[in-house]
């Protein structure tokens, strides 16, 4: 989500900075032109390059996984691989622009023909394409140009969506059987089978899939539209997925979900065990109980729906990371009514003051939204000063663009780019200066 995704792209972004770099190195070495054909094998290689938040390293884990078990295997870096599959983020324009910047820059170097078809053909892909490397689009853009992606970049030979990546193994095989272009998406729901497919790249640390979706619509969010709507997986598999992991000697887990608040499960089974729902203070308390497990935490929380019972519950389990992600988005409440996000200033101000009171030692980050249609200077410096009276332990701080079938995409873009610019840098040297403030406290004493 626009929320949880923050934390998440730097830490991705970390994970991805080996395979960023060997591909531009590879790109130096190898001048487009020279056709680099990776070798075909019984059992072609697969790199896997994930953009955007930790819910889309999990599903890259995912899909790893399925094609693990369907006899692919995984090749070390982007130069072996027979399959380069890119996994997307739509949340910004920025980060859409700079996926399909990496598939030219890598189809360039890997697939001179299908450029100069694409040169040849202008926007027309769907003709037999044979080469390897298979390059294929997975996640958000996929859900958001669907077909469009071919027109897009001819370089593109496979497009997945994110609650379509159980299908990855049969899309890629009816491609190397029909070379043509492959497309699955629009499925509402991924099946619970693919919520654990028995992978993960981090032996100590892992990412557990919680619930997926959003029901909340912020006007300026594409999450609703290309992850869907809200739902909840069943406690007792998340329970299960879990036990497996520490079984795997994994020690810490994040819950993932676009509004973990939200987690609610129904189910037959519950009803046969006498209850009738699981919220997410529920579930907190059943991770807290896994055997072997040393720490968890999660991402992320609402501040409309985040509550004092859960910084409670938070303080109480000794498991449970003193950790929590708020997304503020403005300090204004003209804004945060526009942006569709259900609660005001006054109310996430107590809310944090709650939380650090509740639960000692608090590490609370949020994200932040600059540059919405119609922000104004005053609008600008109530979120300014909102940041100077909380003083987050961090803050992923984003200039606005407007998203496709979003409600704010229908708003003039009229916070010009230069002033957009300017109040990101200057969220951001706060932020910065917070830290050296900070870091001095720690520095004194240690003293
Ligand atoms: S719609 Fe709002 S709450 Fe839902 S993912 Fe997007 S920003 Fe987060």
């Amino acid at each position: 989500m626009m929320c949880s995704l923050r934390k998440m792209e730097e830490d991705n972004s970390k994970h991805n900075k080996n395979s960023v770099r060997s591909l531009r190195e590879h790109v130096d070495e190898n001048p487009c032109g020279i056709v680099l054909n990776a070798p075909r094998t019984r059992q072609p290689k697969v790199f896997i390059k994930t953009f955007g938040c930790q819910m889309n390293t999990r599903d890259s884990e995912l899909v790893a996984g399925v094609l693990l078990k369907a006899g692919y295997q995984l090749a070390e870096n982007i130069e072996s691989a027979d399959i380069v599959l890119f996994n997307t983020c739509s949340v910004r324009q920025h980060a859409e622009d700079k996926v399909w910047s990496e598939i030219g820059c890598y189809g360039r170097c890997f697939k001179p023909q299908a450029a100069g078809r694409r040169k040849k053909h202008g926007a027309c892909s769907l003709e037999p394409v044979a080469r390897s490397p298979v390059i294929g689009l997975l996640g958000c853009m996929a859900e958001n140009y669907k077909k469009a992606a071919f027109a897009k970049s001819a370089l593109v030979d496979v497009v997945v969506g994110p609650n379509d990546i159980g299908s990855i193994a049969d899309v890629l095989d009816e491609f190397f059987k029909r070379h043509i272009p492959q497309m699955a998406v629009g499925r509402k729901q991924r099946i619970d089978a693919v919520y654990d497919t028995d992978y993960v790249a981090d032996k100590n640390h892992a990412n557990v899939i919680i619930m997926e979706g959003c029901d909340n619509f912020c006007s300026y969010c594409i999450v609703p539209y290309v992850r869907g709507r809200e739902r909840s997986r069943p406690a007792h598999e998340i329970i299960r997925e879990i036990e497996g992991l520490v079984r795997k000697g994994v020690k810490e887990v994040t819950l993932l979900g676009q509004n973990v608040n939200s987690y609610t499960a129904h189910s037959s089974w519950l009803m046969a065990h006498g209850r009738k729902k699981i919220d997410f203070i529920d579930l907190l308390k059943m991770v807290n109980e896994v055997e072997g497990l040393e720490k968890f935490d999660f991402v992320t929380s609402h501040p409309k729906d985040a509550s004092e019972e859960l910084f409670r519950v938070m303080r109480e389990l000794p498991r449970c990371k003193k950790f929590l992600h708020l997304p503020v988005q403005s300090g204004s409440d003209r804004i945060l009514k526009l942006m569709n996000r259900g609660y005001t200033r006054e109310h996430y101000i107590k809310l944090v003051k709650k939380a650090k009171e509740i639960i000692p030692g608090l590490r609370l980050t949020t994200d932040v939204l600059v540059g919405f249609p119609g922000e104004t200077e005053a609008d600008f410096q109530d979120t300014f000063d909102l940041m100077k009276e909380v003083e987050f332990s961090a803050a992923y701080i984003f200039k606005y663009s407007p998203r496709p079938r979003t409600k704010a995409a229908g708003l003039a873009d009229d916070v010009p780019q230069p002033v957009k610019k300017e109040r990101n840098q200057k969220l951001l040297e706060f932020q910065k200066s917070l830290h050296k403030k900070k870091s001095m406290y720690i520095c004194q004493d240690g003293r």
